[in-house]
């Protein structure tokens, strides 16, 4: 085992730190149905142009916490939520942290635990699924169409195409799960109601393997101040009737409950 690996294994796990941009203590937009603390992880492995996190997704917004700090903010908040969420940013990237905080919130706290993941990292979503009680993944374009996804996730096609494999893989790995969310966002110039079709053709064949509940949300794009991407932060927010015709046309196709989320209406069950 080369030296770094060897010193980094002998660290306890609770004396680690993880990079954050920040956290709520009561949010109640993250889980659908439920409260949670929400904690944002700085970081990504994508570059979507149109993401509403992108100063901390490119690590831009960034700080050094213990996990410690973080666990005495979550037991304050703990008789307040449902919930101990965690997001980002790619909250798979920083595995032992993240793993140790879904423990203890879990065991020690009595919370229940979620992450929201663009699905890249199967391997990390495998060795949680025993401690998440939920889990959002974005299923950002068709599985199918390595040249729109590489558009929407703003990477080159020859590296979309070894990331599907794994969002696929990460979907079969949370079916085990007892409360997958599956997420598609319609961004206006990129995804369609046509897409949204698709997209539900293809979630359909997985829906079988599901151990608990299963929902598919269409989401509205909304162009947040955030954005670093100047054409995506000038742009329109979706219209909500695209939103709601989209999820109706994902609710016919699939065997589950489908939900849209729009500033306008919030999130509603079709
Ligand atoms: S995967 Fe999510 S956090 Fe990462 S760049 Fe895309 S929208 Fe932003």
């Amino acid at each position: 085992m080369p030296l770094n690996n060897k010193l980094f294994s002998q660290i306890p796990v609770s004396e680690e730190y993880i990079y954050i941009a920040g956290w709520k203590e009561v949010s109640l937009v993250d889980v659908i149905d439920h409260s949670s603390f929400t904690l944002w992880t700085s970081y990504c492995n994508f570059n979507c142009p149109w993401c509403s996190n992108s100063a901390l997704a490119k690590g831009l917004e960034r700080k050094r916490v213990h996990v410690k700090e973080i666990i005495s903010a979550v037991k304050n908040a703990a008789d307040f939520v449902d919930f101990f969420h965690v997001t980002g940013g790619e909250p798979t990237l920083q595995y032992r942290p993240l793993a140790y905080l879904l423990r203890y919130s879990r065991e020690k706290l009595g919370l229940r635990t979620s992450i929201a993941t663009n699905g890249s990292n199967p391997y990390v979503i495998s060795k949680l699924t025993s401690i998440l009680d939920h889990v959002a993944l974005d299923v950002k374009a068709p599985l199918n169409d390595i040249g729109k996804y590489s558009k929407v996730i703003g990477l080159p096609e020859s590296l979309t195409k070894l990331f599907i494999p794994r969002i696929v893989e990460s979907i079969e790995a949370s079916m085990k799960t007892s409360f997958l969310e599956l997420r598609t966002t319609m961004v206006p110039d990129l995804i369609d109601v046509e897409d949204i079709r698709k997209i539900a053709v293809i979630l359909k064949k997985f829906i079988s393997k599901a151990k608990g509940r299963v929902v598919f949300v269409i989401q509205q794009f909304i162009p947040y101040e955030k954005i670093l991407n100047e054409k995506y932060r000038e742009m329109k927010r979706t219209e909500p009737e695209k939103v709601i015709e989209a999820a109706e046309v994902a609710a016919e196709i699939l065997p589950i409950q489908v939900y849209c989320r729009t500033l306008e209406f919030g999130t509603k069950q079709i």
